[in-house]
């Protein structure tokens, strides 16, 4: 007889699963737990292909003590028998074993993840293991699904996926926040004349550091292609120790050419709207459970964002609000401020209630590359803001002009020499473009209820971290 072939536990909850009903079917996973009595096991099992885990049903009798004894929370096997439809609540169907083949044992005594409702500090110490408990698989197949929708949006809209480079020889914001890349030896480290740092005998020939953001590069892209999207990882090392800030996330920059403030808001709002949909329609089971399990309010939530729109407001007007809403902030507000997260969730989820797309900041607050206003203080940028979260994108129609870029390059003091490139797209055929980041892992969060960053990545970055 063919040996039977393994069919995922997720097809077994699919409405396909009914022609099997009352045929032989071989199944492989994980233990999540086992119950039962003298006569008879259950054996909860799961694959990963869903958060559902199906029933094993093993007769003491025909396995025995010895073999079921070995089955214990986080070991793996095999499992063929007949689907049956279950008598148990909660469960549409069942395996009533007629072979067991166990691949790995998971002792006891020394199997972290053996007994439940474990803290997420302590889940993070165990990153190794985390994907196998319900919470992370349920994050993991939601973060996947969130990257194939991405892609699925910006194709059907006509970008290109642009690859702009991990390793840069331009400090985007400040080397301050930027990891340095080098080969050579901090031991010994070769001096000029001037008794400083050689870079010339560098790999690259000039110090290089890892790519705080794909931007600069991906305005190339948008000038030459039209539209495209960069989504990779990009790297910062400021010492922020937040639930907000990782020192790897993953980038997602569309950058569009002819594209004004409006364009770039209209897409943005369209393009979260669309994730979100796609989130409710694809990852319903993982969902669910999360809201079940952390969060009750967040399906409404999801609901919320996709049924209202953004209000779209500008800086100035979102201080006058915060001024006059006699709510007492950490830090002061007053015109030219940064605003922090306490400000930005105050308008979203006490004043507005629904997220916020403010535009027009004052120039010293925001990057060099933002377009000009004609007051000359603010600049068209535009940063959307999420209950909960604050900043989930920051975004600008760019400046286009090339001698008011050079003006405010020279003003910020930027080394000049590093960004012909750059300039050289606003010095030959230079057309009006606008463009966004959005924080793959701030999604997340959004979308899993999760609260802290680090629990929405495989393996998080952070300071002091970087075991797994
Ligand atoms: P914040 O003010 O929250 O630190 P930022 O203004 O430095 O963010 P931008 O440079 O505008 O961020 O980057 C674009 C987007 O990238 C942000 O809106 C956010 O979603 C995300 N992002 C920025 N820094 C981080 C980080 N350290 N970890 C995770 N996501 C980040
Ligand atoms: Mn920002």
């Amino acid at each position: 007889m063919d040996t039977l072939k393994r069919v995922e536990i997720k097809e077994l909850f699919s409405e396909k699963a009914k022609e099997r009903v009352n045929t032989q079917v071989c199944v492989k996973g994980w233990v999540r737990t086992k119950r039962g009595n003298k006569a008879v096991a259950f054996i909860a099992l799961n694959d990963g292909s869903t958060i559902n885990n199906i029933q094993i049903v093993a007769d003491v009798d025909k396995f025995g003590e010895d073999l079921l004894k070995r089955i214990t929370t986080g070991a793996s096997l095999k499992a063929v028998g007949t689907l049956v439809e279950s008598m148990g609540k909660g469960q549409s169907v069942e395996i009533q074993a007629t072979e067991i083949e166990i691949y790995g044992e998971a002792d006891v005594n020394t199997y972290p993840l053996q007994k439940k409702g474990h803290t997420m500090e302590f889940l993070r110490d165990i990153a190794h293991l985390r994907p196998r408990t319900n919470t992370f698989g349920a994050v993991l197949r939601i973060r996947h699904n969130m990257a194939y929708a991405i892609h699925k949006y910006f194709n059907d809209n006509g970008f290109f996926y642009w690859h702009s480079p991990i390793i840069t020889a331009s400090d985007c914001e400040g080397a301050g926040e930027m990891f340095q890349v080098t080969t050579l030896n901090l031991e010994d480290l070769p001096k000029n004349e001037e008794g400083k740092v050689d870079y010339s005998k560098d790999f690259f020939g000039e110090s290089t550091f890892m790519t705080v953001s794909g931007q600069l590069e991906g305005e190339l892209g948008a000038t030459s292609i039209g539209k495209i999207y960069t989504f990779g990882p990009t790297f910062r090392a400021e010492n922020s120790n937040t639930p907000r800030h990782l020192a790897e996330f993953w980038h997602v920059e569309p950058e569009m050419a002819f594209y004004d403030i409006n364009d770039n808001m209209d897409l943005v709002e369209d393009f979260i709207k669309y994730l979100v949909r796609y989130a409710l329609d694809n990852c319903k089971d993982d969902i669910e459970f999360l809201c079940k399990m952390y969060d009750n309010t967040l399906i409404d939530r999801l609901n919320f964002v996709i049924s209202h729109e953004f209000k779209r407001l500008t800086y100035t007007e979102a201080i006058d609000i915060l001024e006059k809403s006699n709510h007492k902030f950490e830090v002061p507000v007053s015109w030219g401020i940064d605003l922090q997260s306490e400000h930005e969730r105050y308008l979203v989820e006490q004043h507005f209630k629904c997220p916020v797309i403010l535009t027009d900041y004052p120039k010293e607050i925001k990057s060099f590359y933002m377009k000009q206003n004609d007051d000359g203080k603010t600049v068209r940028g535009m940063d959307v803001l999420f209950p909960q979260i604050g900043e989930i994108i920051g975004g600008s129609e760019r400046e286009s002009d090339y001698d008011k870029l050079l003006t405010r390059m020279k003003e910020l003091n930027m080394n000049l020499e590093h960004y012909q490139w750059y300039l050289d797209t606003r010095r030959f055929g230079t057309v009006p473009h606008s463009g966004f980041g959005l924080g793959f892992e701030r999604l997340l969060l959004f979308i899993t209820g999760m609260t802290n960053i680090r629990d929405v990545i495989p393996f998080p970055r952070y300071p002091k971290n970087a075991k797994f």
